[in-house]
């Protein structure tokens, strides 16, 4: 199956399944898996940032990121289609007492920030205490510029506000800005990584910021779940992510262009252009095809999730360029029946 759901579904590489195998482990819980520990020194390293956290999944990362930065009775500025706030349970204000206030993104996938501060909070107790921003790029396959980012990282200062980047598709943001992960980094407080998705690791993220915050997000770490003990079996994988699945990237840019382009002019759909900037395809479809048109295609051996009106084609490291045609063949055969 060529399966476009999402960059989720990667599979370990064989590379990376001996990697795990022969990986040195240790108790990560006392300190001591020595894979674990090189996973954290290369996102310390890549990220500029001071210290790094192994965690098992993105939500849990985001959480307790939230959980570190804020108190009972604060709150985090979001964005309303931000995985932070929709997608992630609610976790900040059910475990933490942390209200969000969310703002609609805009269509470049920013927070306008005359917006933000038009939302800020002034100390009183009628109010929560504004305390975070949480931002989030790439953002539905929609890249941010770093120019948006510094403004954001200045205006955060200066209205003192936390700054917490949700990226866990950073590595392709900063690949679509030709970037090094340390410049976009840079311009946070706190930055949460998937190893998972387009990197192509079967588990994990990591979490960088100062060394005291990830004092605290430790802490937080084992309040929600606790640590894993020999980890090194999967910090062996999300090195290899961190730099052959880094590396490879762009790639997966090239190739959703390339789905993009195969998919204009079709009758039926139309093809969010603006939005191909990294390994994503935004199709708006002018009828209600969810149901029928994933059936169609699954029969035709592509898995593919469509909402609607509207469906994510995404594109990673187990989709070739020969799959890419098959996806728009697939799309363009269904619309000419339905
Ligand atoms: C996938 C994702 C997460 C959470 O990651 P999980 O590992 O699935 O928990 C957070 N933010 C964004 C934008 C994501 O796409």
């Amino acid at each position: 199956m060529i399966d476009v759901r999402s960059d989720t579904v990667t599979r370990p590489t064989p590379e990376m399944r001996q990697a795990m195998a022969a990986a040195e482990v240790g108790d990560d819980v006392y300190g001591d898996d020595p894979t674990v520990n090189r996973l954290q020194d290369l996102a310390t390293k890549l990220s500029g940032h001071e210290a790094s956290l192994f965690v098992p999944t993105g939500t849990q990362s985001n959480l307790i990121a939230l959980l570190s930065h804020c108190q009972r009775g604060d709150e985090y500025i979001v964005g309303a289609d931000a995985h932070t706030y929709k997608y992630e349970g609610g976790g900040a204000a059910a475990l933490g007492g942390i209200q969000p206030q969310t703002i609609a993104f805009a269509d470049n996938g920013e927070l306008p920030l005359d917006q933000v501060a038009a939302v800020i909070k002034e100390d009183d107790p009628h109010f929560a205490k504004s305390r975070l921003l949480c931002l989030e790029n790439s953002q539905h396959g929609r890249v941010q510029s770093l120019e948006y980012m510094q403004s954001a990282q200045a205006f955060a200062k200066q209205q003192n506000l936390i700054l917490h980047l949700d990226g866990a598709r950073v590595c392709n943001a900063a690949v679509k800005l030709n970037q090094s992960l340390k410049t976009v980094c840079q311009c946070f407080d706190s930055v949460s990584i998937c190893l998972s998705k387009g990197l192509g690791a079967p588990v994990g993220s990591v979490l960088c910021g100062s060394k005291e915050f990830i004092r605290t997000a430790h802490r937080w770490r084992k309040v929600t779940g606790g640590g894993m003990r020999q980890a090194g079996i999967l910090a062996a994988a999300g090195i290899l992510a961190l730099t052959d699945g880094y590396e490879r990237l762009h790639k997966d840019h090239t190739n959703a262009l390339a789905l993009d382009k195969l998919l204009q002019g079709v009758h039926g759909c139309s093809v969010k252009s603006a939005w191909t900037q990294t390994n994503m395809v935004w199709v708006d479809y002018e009828h209600d095809h969810s149901q029928s048109l994933p059936e169609f295609a699954a029969s035709h051996g592509v898995l593919m999730s469509v909402g609607r009106n509207t469906g994510r084609l995404v594109v990673h490291r187990d989709i070739s360029q020969d799959d890419i045609v098959v996806v728009a063949d697939v799309i363009k055969a269904y619309l000419h029946q339905a």
